[in-house]
């Protein structure tokens, strides 16, 4: 596929939005119950293909792929009539009479790029959103997750029609598609990536989201219940094989619970996984060659523990824990988007707060405590794309909250509302009867000093 053949989808794709294709909530509508529909009939094909690129277990992926994609789309189809109305405000005194409101207005043609680890979520998400915003779409998925990438242009092309088109392809593709004018860019991804993303978008100057990633760290309190918060933190730290961008990158615990909390974690690894989590079934295999080499060569430590053997072949990473490890080593320099799970030992909250506040801002952050005023003051102190208190990654499974990432882990948010918001233009309107405008400002200006008067005095209400 050329250049000039991605010109051509695309034109054809704009042509397709100026026509209205999805102007209506009822042709909206129609598209994501298609969506839908599809899905739930696809369920065992979804499922196949995330265990051909990333061998998940079914339970992961029904959970964080299928079911979050349906209810997604459950949701944003009750609300869709709401969200679609024009939003009446006040107007102000200096403009009555008059009537404003908000118009929520496609942008026009999208382009979503999306990433590996996720592979169906991370793009039926923003799609969703922006096909309930009424946008027509050109979705990128990742090269890395081909046989899910496949599938979602298998789906595209049974049930999008003229409203969307994928492009498959790597980095040159990428690049060569970024040549083309979009309306707005949606990219899930690295932030090394998202640098060009953004340089790209700015020729056209393209209103963009960057969903980033980025190191989450997680904060553990004294006094806390050690075993049940270590199978919270397990759970969605080995979720996916630690390939999450919301998963804790790394745990601060007090010094002198340190040897616990090693041995704790150890146990449920083993518990949740068995000796040797790499013969588990219900343990994810890492995306590829090259993630599988680096992440070996990351958790090559003096201090690292490593819990059963890996299957190299077969790209099945031993989980491994690193306890008492300093900040300035290599496991903390980048994120680590694997199984490997870095302990720091903390000796005060200042130390905490200086070292974090001292790096780039996560794109999660969790506490574990059984003091409110603990986690407020985290809350308070910390910047961070979201929290979860008591738990990890749960938080993005709320639809009523925003997911999205700040400074360098991204820019812009979606999931329910947030995402139809982002893929909508909010155009103001004010309407000012025809016959009758008490207030003139018209130039000549003279004998209308009383204007600057009066504002002057009444300023408050105008
Ligand atoms: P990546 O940046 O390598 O790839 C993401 C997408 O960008 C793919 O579709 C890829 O083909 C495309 N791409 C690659 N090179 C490109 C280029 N030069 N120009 C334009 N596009 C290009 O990221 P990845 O390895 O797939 O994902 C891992 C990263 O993504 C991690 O940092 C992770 O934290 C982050 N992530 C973030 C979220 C989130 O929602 N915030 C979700 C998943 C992953």
């Amino acid at each position: 596929m050329g250049e000039l053949h991605i010109q051509n989808q695309v034109q054809t794709l704009r042509k397709s939005f100026q026509r209205g294709i999805l102007k209506t909530q009822k042709q909206r509508i129609a598209l994501l119950s298609s969506m839908q529909k599809w899905i739930v009939e696809h369920e065992k094909e979804i499922a196949e293909a995330l265990d051909k690129d990333l061998g998940k277990p079914f339970m992961e992926s029904y959970l964080a792929e299928i079911q979050f994609i349906l209810s997604e789309i459950h949701l944003v189809k009750k609300k869709l009539s709401s969200w679609m109305k024009a939003k009446k405000v006040s107007t102000n005194l200096l403009n009555l009479p008059g009537k404003s409101e908000i118009i929520s207005e496609p942008y026009g043609v999208v382009l979503i790029f999306s990433a590996w680890n996720y592979p169906f979520q991370l793009m039926m998400a923003p799609w969703i959103a922006a096909v309930a915003a009424g946008n027509v779409t050109v979705l990128k998925p990742s090269e890395l997750s081909p046989h899910t990438a496949q599938l979602i242009e298998k789906m595209v092309k049974d049930i999008g029609g003229e409203a969307a088109l994928v492009i498959q392809g790597g980095a040159d593709r990428a690049q060569q598609i970024l040549e083309e004018r979009f309306d707005y860019i949606f990219y899930t991804g690295s932030t090394l990536v998202g640098q060009k993303v953004m340089e790209a978008a700015a020729k056209y100057i393209t209103p963009l989201t960057l969903e980033l990633g980025g190191k989450s760290p997680c904060i553990v309190d004294r006094d806390v219940d050690i075993e049940e918060s270590a199978r919270r933190l397990v759970s969605g730290k080995f979720f996916n094989a630690g390939q999450s961008c919301v998963a804790p990158d790394y745990i601060l615990v007090p010094r002198e619970d340190l040897s616990t909390w090693t041995q704790v974690l150890e146990e449920t690894i083993q518990q949740f996984y068995g000796t040797d989590p790499s013969n588990s079934p219900d343990y994810t295999r890492i995306i590829s060659d090259r993630h599988m080499t680096r992440l070996q060569k990351l958790s090559e430590h003096p201090q690292a523990m490593q819990i059963g053997h890996p299957q190299v072949q077969q790209r099945k990473m031993a989980p491994v824990i690193v306890p008492n490890i300093s900040w300035d080593e290599p496991l903390m320099k980048e994120e680590i988007f694997g199984p490997i799970l870095p302990i720091i030992a903390y000796d005060s909250m200042e130390e905490v707060f200086d070292k974090i506040e001292s790096r780039e801002k996560p794109l999660a952050l969790y506490v574990f405590s059984k003091k409110k005023s603990f986690a407020d003051q985290v809350i308070a102190r910390l910047s961070s794309g979201s929290v979860c208190v008591n738990h990890v990654i749960l938080q993005i499974t709320n639809p009523n909250l925003p997911f999205g990432g700040v400074g360098h882990s991204g820019m812009g948010r979606y999931h329910g509302y947030f995402g139809f918001e982002t893929f909508s233009h909010q155009k103001s309107v004010m309407r000012k009867p025809h016959s009758f405008n008490p207030i003139t400002a018209y130039p000549p200006y003279e004998k209308k000093e009383f204007l600057p008067k009066l504002l002057k005095k009444f300023q408050a209400f105008f």
